[in-house]
Order: structure tokens, then sequence, then C-alpha cells
């Protein structure tokens, strides 16, 4: 599948929708995800243009993978979710749900968010 340069999370990067944003770094941009789930729900978007965490993590620099990563650290820190704990989610492709074809990781916590959501088969 090929990249599609105007996925919403691409044209944020690009300045041309606002978001609110909580960090960024040389190699992520962090914001407030639009329909939260929970107390805090942020999205991590890294700066290249990889479809999903499977793209990412198959072509990008090693740079870019550290600088990533690091920036989710540093927004889980940041949000104070770190100590009780959190969910860190990437939805892939059409199975997974994933609306956005841009990789972006869900930091969800501030309350208790149960067992990991399975679709009963
Ligand atoms: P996915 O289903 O692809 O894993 O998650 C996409 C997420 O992006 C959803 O949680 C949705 O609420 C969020 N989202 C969609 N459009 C926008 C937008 O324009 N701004 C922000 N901040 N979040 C968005």
């Amino acid at each position: 599948m090929t990249y599609d340069q105007n996925n919403i999370f691409s044209r944020i990067l690009r300045d041309e929708i606002p978001c609110n944003k909580v960090y960024e770094n040389e190699y992520a941009l962090a914001f407030h995800d639009i329909a939260p789930h929970a107390p805090v729900h942020i999205l991590v978007i890294p700066k290249g243009a990889y479809e999903s965490i499977i793209d990412f993590s198959a072509h990008a620099s090693s740079d870019e993978v550290s600088g990533f990563w690091k920036a989710v650290s540093h927004v889980a820190d940041q949000q104070g979710i770190t100590k009780d704990g959190c969910r860190i989610l990437s939805n892939v492709g059409a199975n997974g749900g994933q609306e956005v074809p841009h990789f972006h990781v869900h930091l969800l916590g501030g309350v208790f968010l149960g067992p990991i959501l399975f679709k009963k088969l």
C-alpha cells in the first residue's frame, strides 16, 4: 500500500489542520485525541511517512525509532500515567481497526482500563 499524503495526521504534521499538542521532538509529535476514550488519551506519531507500526519498524532509521519511542516515554511521564499504569497500543490495517493510515500509538490512562479489549469470537 502506498502512503496516503492526505491522511489527517500527515495534514497535522504540515500544519494544515490544528492539533492540541502536548510534546514534540525531532522525530515525533504528540497531541490529544479528538475523541478521547480515557481521561488521558494522547496520540504519538512519527514525523516520517509510515503507514503503520509494521512499516515504521521495518523501514525507519535507528534515530527515528529511538526518537519516536523516547517521545512516547516522555509523554507518558509528562501526563502522569506511568506510576498507576496505562495502555499503549497501535492499530494496524483493516482488521486492526486502523482509521488513520499514518503510524500512531494511543497512550491511554488516568483510570482503570480493564482487560485488554478483544472482540468475542
Ligand atoms: P486509529 O483507529 O487509526 O487507531 O485511531 C485514530 C484516532 O485518531 C482515533 O482515536 C480518532 O479519534 C483520532 N482522530 C481522528 N481524526 C483526528 C483529528 O483530526 N485530530 C485528532 N487530534 N485526533 C483525530
